[in-house]
């Protein structure tokens, strides 16, 4: 069978601890808005804007997590390259890597309005502008204030109000997950044990 090139390739980065229904519905829309061939959920190895704050739960517990939450959804994957290189994760560095991957490929770099916000404050943020396509997701109707030293793409998608600290919450005080976290991503955490829920139901 011929190989499918693929030409169009977004990459969405995130901490995912855990992956939530937010970050899958940004991915598959903004997949469809903009007809990439893959969107990209790259675990980020140490998110070291975050992880002065606050104990983040295993890169390699993280990455299965994603692998959960991609399972049988056509076009998104999970990334390992930042886990893989190790160290600090910069976005300019997973391009280098990613634009290896696919040596054909468009690459678009996807951020949530939060995210964007922050984009001045990102590594050598000049290498992602030059590597890739900036493409912030906006809530429908909504636009976001934006970073306006540089180019943006905006797609538009729902913006579900659930973040990962949330979940993290959730699992702590026992309020329930169901419609937040999809069943095979629940079922992984069961399995590792994450967020004492191994605790809680053994
Ligand atoms: P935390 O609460 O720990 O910050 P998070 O839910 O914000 O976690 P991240 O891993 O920090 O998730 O985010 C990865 C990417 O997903 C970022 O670009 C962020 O803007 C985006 N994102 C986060 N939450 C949502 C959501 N509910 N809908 C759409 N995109 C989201
Ligand atoms: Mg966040």
């Amino acid at each position: 069978m011929p190989q499918t090139v693929i030409r169009r390739v977004g990459l969405f980065g995130g901490t995912f601890d855990p992956p939530h229904v937010g970050h899958l519905v940004t991915a598959v829309n903004v997949r469809h808005a903009l007809n990439l061939d893959l969107v990209v959920l790259m675990v980020a190895h140490d998110p070291w804007q975050k992880s002065f704050e606050r104990g983040v739960t295993r890169a390699l517990d993280r990455l299965a997590l994603v692998e959960a939450a991609v399972s049988n959804v056509e076009g998104l994957v999970a990334g390992r390259d930042e886990i893989d290189r190790g160290g600090p994760s910069f976005t300019a560095d997973t391009l280098e890597t990613m634009s290896l991957k696919y040596p054909d490929a468009q690459l678009f770099t996807i951020v949530g309005d939060d995210a964007a916000a922050g984009l001045p404050t990102w590594e050598r943020v000049e290498s992602v502008v030059a590597q890739s396509q900036l493409v912030v997701v906006d809530r429908p109707g909504v636009s976001v204030q934006l970073p306006t030293q540089f180019e943006w793409l905006r797609v538009e998608s729902p913006r579900l109000e659930v973040s990962s600290t949330d979940l993290r919450a959730r699992f702590t005080d026992g309020r329930p997950l169901d419609y937040l976290v999809t069943a095979p991503v629940l079922a992984e955490i069961e399995k590792r044990g994450l967020y004492g829920v191994g605790g809680r139901i053994s």
